[in-house]
């Protein structure tokens, strides 16, 4: 028997069957847009192949002015039809099925011509849409249903209709963006008109035997958000239109709760798809934060959901679901929610990849092929860069020793896993280790290799990493002054007030550190409350009226940077806001524009601006440096000079605008051409 009864049985939709209960969530990954119809066939039969029982495609808009962005790909041409029919014949080839979502942007879309039921911008958008006429919202509901009809001539299994994030059909369901007085607007009867509408219309326009898929928000996150008995109401009338299954939608783009970062906990919205899925018969979907088969099994298992939909940890592993069912389920490579090389892309108008595997919508871009010749190669640091390339290269068949001066794997990451809220890096080393131990990489650690011990191989790939910069400021030896590395190591007792040097991501990490106490807790009530996330059925949107409630501070931290810009301008594009919020809730002071003058036994000497202004001495107990890192490669001249085949990879080819997105790229992108 599975070790993972209910995720691995399949679900029987009447028409057709699923088989198993993993559904790839839809992605916006650019793929479409680059019109290399070959790559997004491949980017879905690969997870076909890897044992995904139902895939959702990204959004594709109904017409021109639902399009998340001008020029955003959606189903409107014969020639589309053909694109899409490409994808699709290559998904039933490989044994799959595959639905495609209809996103209609509403006041989201990025455009001047965006359209929404009142005239109501939002605050992540520049453009204030236009209030749709009554026969301009008809319009749109026959779109809607023409791209049902077109899905289906492309060949698709299904559509999912995506009626959650703060889309259109969301814009028409809540008095926040719908203030309307005609048959679309005010009662919820009229407020919900438009979503049911359009699910009526794609039925008839696809017939009864395609799924559909309604998306529904069930907890928007927003103020003035769907009650409960709203949501209610809908999912009900939503199973009386047909459709084949309900989907979880958790908060509006434009929340500012986090819902999909890694410092929300695993599941954390299981409970709001169950406390619906009570009062509907037909299969429900859960989503957010599963990512592992455990968490899958456990939340099928507890009675919330029939189907787990997966998006993001279906770009880090695409044989997720394969290594589920043969018994390697601690192979399956984790997404640790760090939005970093997905979303982050995405809102950078980038093709989506996944900063564990960047392989991910890449396939045909860094083919996997077995090397000619078997060589032995030497790599020298055990960090994210090292152990990729090590992985790729004895994959293609070479004859790989790993060195590394320290007692275990993993480099820096080690110490990313200690900060509060990036919990996930300790599943991503365990996954590392046991990749190392699977692939049976000769590994020698605690042994920093000299140029001379490795001049027997016939490459060395040096991945030595990053030494951290001591800036140049008057009393930098004074005991106060410790480095990040000293106090995430907890090598140091750090005092009660503590002033940060530097508010990159390490400043940002280590001041999240250091206001939490060591015995933090990462429960999930804790963390609702933290956000004030409440019951729908106790207040509407699930928005807690008495507002966050963040635990005390363990300390008192000033987070300080020389560039006047504002403090952590420079964080992850989808998860920066997250960061700061997090810290402005526990009390962190952030300062820009700083002059550092001296450390002495007062403190902190600093002035403010170019016109040394505003002169005053903090008075810390510690200064913690977080000012960046410099490269550190220790071997690549002496290996260059005795003739060896040598690549430098990671902090040690470049420490500026380092992180492990960029080290492992190129450590792969390295190891398939060796
Ligand atoms: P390292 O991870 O530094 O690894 C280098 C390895 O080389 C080490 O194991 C070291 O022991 C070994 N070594 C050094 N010299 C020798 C020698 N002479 N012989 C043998 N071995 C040697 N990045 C992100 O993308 N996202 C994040 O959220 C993130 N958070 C972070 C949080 C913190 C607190 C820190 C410190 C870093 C974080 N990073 C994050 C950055 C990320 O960890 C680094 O960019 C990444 O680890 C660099 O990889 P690397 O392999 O080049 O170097
Ligand atoms: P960083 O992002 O380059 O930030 C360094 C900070 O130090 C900046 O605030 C900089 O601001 C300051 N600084 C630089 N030189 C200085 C000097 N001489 N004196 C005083 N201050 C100085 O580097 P990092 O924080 O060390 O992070 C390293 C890498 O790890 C980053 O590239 C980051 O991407 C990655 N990382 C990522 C995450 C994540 O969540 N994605 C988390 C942690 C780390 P001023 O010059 O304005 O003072
Ligand atoms: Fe997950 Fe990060 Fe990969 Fe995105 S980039 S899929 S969040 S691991």
């Amino acid at each position: 028997m599975s070790e993972f009864p209910h995720f691995t049985a399949p679900l029987d939709l009447g028409f057709t069957q699923l088989r198993n209960r993993l559904v790839m969530g839809s992605m916006h990954t650019n793929l479409e847009e680059l019109g290399d119809w070959d790559r997004v066939a491949e980017f879905y039969a690969a997870r076909v192949r890897g044992g995904a029982g139902l895939m959702v495609t990204g959004g594709m808009s109904p017409n021109a002015e639902g399009g998340v962005f001008q020029g955003a790909a959606g189903l409107f041409t014969d020639q589309d039809i053909k694109n899409h029919q490409h994808v699709t014949e290559r998904v039933h080839d490989a044994g799959g099925q595959i639905a495609m979502q209809i996103l209609h942007a509403g006041r989201y879309a990025y455009s001047p011509h965006c359209v929404a039921p009142s005239a109501i911008k939002s605050p992540i958008s520049p453009f204030t849409p236009k209030e749709m006429t009554e026969e301009e919202i008809l319009k749109q509901i026959r779109d809607i249903a023409t791209a049902g009809a077109r899905a289906r001539d492309a060949g698709y299994d299904g559509i999912e209709l995506m009626g959650s994030e703060g889309y259109l059909i969301n814009q028409f369901l809540v008095t926040h963006t719908n203030k309307r007085t005609d048959a679309w607007g005010g009662s919820y009867e009229n407020r919900m008109r438009f979503a049911i509408e359009a699910l009526r219309a794609v039925r008839a326009a696809v017939g009864d035997d395609f799924i559909i898929i309604f998306r529904l928000s069930m907890i928007d996150l927003i103020p003035e958000g769907s009650s409960f008995d709203e949501v209610l109401t809908l999912a009900k009338a939503v199973e009386a239109e047909g459709a084949t299954i309900l989907n979880t939608g958790i908060g509006w783009h434009e929340a500012r709760i986090p819902t999909i970062a890694t410092s929300v906990p695993r599941a954390a919205f299981a409970w709001v798809t169950q406390q619906v899925k009570e009062h509907v018969s037909l299969p429900v979907m859960t989503s957010n934060r599963i990512n592992t088969p455990e968490v899958a099994e456990e939340v099928l298992a507890s009675g919330a959901a029939d189907l787990i939909s997966m998006a993001r940890p279906m770009l880090a592993d695409p044989e997720f679901m394969r290594k589920t069912l043969d018994g390697r389920a601690k192979l399956i490579t984790p997404c640790i929610a760090c939005n970093q090389a997905c979303l982050d892309h995405t809102f950078s108008g980038k093709t989506s990849s996944c900063l564990v595997n960047p392989r991910a919508a890449f396939e045909t871009k860094i083919p996997m092929i077995q090397a000619a010749t078997s060589r032995s190669i030497a790599v020298v640091g055990a960090g994210p860069a090292g152990l990729y390339a090590a992985f790729t290269a004895k994959q293609r068949g070479h004859d790989v020793t790993l060195y590394d001066a320290s007692a275990r794997i993993g480099g820096q990451l080690n110490i990313a896993a200690q900060i509060p809220g990036k919990e996930e890096f300790k599943g991503f080393l365990d996954w590392l280790e046991a990749t190392r131990t699977q692939l049976g990489i000769d590994t020698r650690l605690g042994t920093r290799a000299t140029a001379e011990d490795l001049a027997h191989h016939d490459a060395v790939i040096v991945a030595t990493g990053v030494t951290p910069r001591r800036p140049d400021i008057d009393g930098i030896d004074h005991p106060k002054v410790v480095s990040y590395l000293d106090v995430l190591r907890r090598n140091v007792e750090v005092g009660r007030k503590v002033a940060v040097i530097g508010a990159g991501g390490i400043g940002f990490d280590t001041a999240q550190f250091l206001v939490h106490p060591v015995d933090h807790s990462t429960d999930l009530d804790h963390w609702l409350e933290f956000w004030g996330i409440a019951n729908p059925k106790d207040h509407r949107g699930g928005i807690d009226p008495a507002g966050p409630m963040p635990s005390s501070p363990a300390r008192e931290v000033t987070l300080l940077q020389r560039s006047g810009r504002k403090v952590g301008a420079g964080l992850g594009k989808t998860t920066g806001w997250i960061h700061r919020k997090e810290l402005q809730m526990m009390g962190v002071r952030m300062m820009g524009g700083v002059n550092y003058h001296r450390i002495d036994d007062e403190g902190l000497h600093i002035s403010l601006g170019e016109e040394v202004r505003d002169a005053q001495v903090l008075c810390v107990d510690h200064v913690v440096i977080c000012a960046g890192q410099l490269s550190y490669d220790p071997l690549s001249d002496a290996l260059s000079q005795m003739g060896i085949e040598t690549h430098v990879i990671g902090g040690a080819f470049e420490a500026g605008e380092l992180d492990a997105k960029r080290a492992i790229d190129q450590a792969v992108r390295l190891a398939v051409t060796l």
